[in-house]
């Protein structure tokens, strides 16, 4: 399987070049040359159904050998499909080290990056809070690969700076004094320096990386596959999207022939593509803020492989649709679910199961973290404490360190020069 630009006008590349470069040339999105039929719909464990989805993506890559094994760590911990009401289950994503379903992506692009053959790279992300520590833990001692991470200082939660500070080793945390914009803007500005490029080996980590992004058709192949096994109909499947890398692998499962009715895809007030699917025209915003805020994305940077999954717009229409939450509609999901079900639920997921409210059939929502992340919206609603789950206790305890940077590129430069100790 080659790779090529959603932009087109680069040759096209392996799985292990795409992943060790991030982002395309030019700024495209890297995406597979064709869309692989799914060879087998039988059940099986969830590292054995993502080796069978994922090997097409591989072929003829040196790491094709190797996909068992890449699987068995990406998939090392469980997604659980839990009943959630009538014709509801919620497909829960949140049991890997960092709470949240970023957490399969990113190992599974750590372990292909530590598998790679080549020079060390350096891993440059910015995060607003959850990428962070997701890409962090996946990381963390892996041989050959370095991470630095830009943070808006001040901006993100304790939790989260607690999370993406406290590794150490190969893992450096960087406050920057600005905003989550000004860090995107220097990690764009260090992709295109091809001299600091080379020098590092820069690759990058966030969901716009094929390596991050095509993984998380797993859950979704596995999940589907159990519901019609068990259920003998395909169920529809919804996912809370903000830059709509995981909303995109749910749509290309469902290309693949994973048994998956439609899918919806459920946004929060930022709803640039809810009008696209509404009036066929794609106008990007800022962003505004709300209590689901890992999905506060205004411009999302997978709407570009939607399209390419749909070039035609009836085939999108009648595959996929789009739905915009409103912020007290969140608030109250989250109350009645525990009030109805006993279910405490994160805002995001909340998007989700208020999506799924106004479709019928059976469906199955994704649900992106645990609520324990967000305890100052969830707790007050559902009138009681969340308890911690021991993975993140511990992290918790840990010292946490980091350094700070005023938001250039020459002082970028300057901290990549610093040997990590
Ligand atoms: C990142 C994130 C999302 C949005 O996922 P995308 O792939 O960016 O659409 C939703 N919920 C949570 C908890 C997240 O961390």
């Amino acid at each position: 399987m080659r790779y090529v630009s959603t932009l087109g006008g680069v040759p096209s590349v392996s799985f292990s070049e795409a992943i060790a470069v991030g982002p395309a040339p030019e700024g495209g999105l890297f995406v597979p040359e064709s869309v692989p039929r799914a060879a087998s719909l039988a059940t099986d464990s969830l590292a054995v159904i993502a080796a069978r989805a994922i090997r097409p993506f591989l072929e003829g890559d040196a790491l094709e050998r190797a996909v068992h094994q890449l699987c068995q760590d990406a998939y090392a911990f469980p997604a659980p499909v839990v009943p959630a009401g009538p014709d509801t289950e919620v497909l829960e994503l949140f049991h890997g080290p960092t709470l949240a379903f970023k957490d399969f992506g990113a190992r599974f692009l750590a372990a292909c990056l530590s598998q790679r053959r080549g020079g060390a790279r350096t891993v440059l992300v910015a995060t607003s809070g959850d990428t962070g520590g997701a890409v962090a833990a996946a990381f963390h001692r892996r041989p050959a690969i370095r991470v630095v991470l830009l943070f808006p200082l001040g901006r993100i939660s304790e939790r989260q700076r607690k999370q993406l500070s406290s590794f150490g080793d190969n893992v450096s945390a960087i406050g920057v004094r600005g905003t989550f914009d000004d860090c995107q803007r220097i990690v764009k500005q260090a992709f295109a320096d091809r001299a600091l490029e080379a020098e590092h080996g820069l690759t990058s980590a966030n969901s716009i990386s094929v390596g991050r992004w095509l993984p998380q058709v797993a859950y979704f192949a596995s999940a589907s596959i159990e519901h019609c096994a068990k259920f003998g109909e395909p169920a529809g499947i919804v996912v809370p999207s903000g830059n709509l890398g995981n909303g995109a692998a749910a749509c290309l499962a469902k290309r693949m022939g994973f048994p998956i009715r439609e899918v919806v895809l459920a946004f929060n007030e930022n709803q640039a593509v809810p009008e696209y699917f509404q009036t066929g025209e794609y106008r990007p915003r800022p962003a505004v803020a709300t209590p689901a805020n890992a999905m506060d994305v205004g411009d999302p940077s997978n709407f570009e492989r939607l399209r390419w999954l749909y070039p035609k717009r009836h085939e999108l229409l009648r595959e996929v649709s789009a739905v915009s939450i409103k912020t007290p509609k969140i608030l109250a999901t989250i109350r009645d679910t525990y009030r109805r079900l006993g279910l405490v639920v994160c805002p995001h997921t909340a998007v989700g199961l208020a999506a799924r409210e106004s479709r019928s059939g059976s469906f199955i929502v994704a649900a992106t973290a645990h609520p324990v992340k967000f305890e100052e919206i969830v707790e007050p609603l559902v009138g009681r404490r969340i308890d911690v789950p021991e993975a993140l206790e511990a992290l918790l305890c840990r010292p946490a360190t980091h350094s700070e940077m005023n938001p250039t590129l020459d002082e970028l430069r300057e901290r990549l020069a610093l040997r990590p100790s």
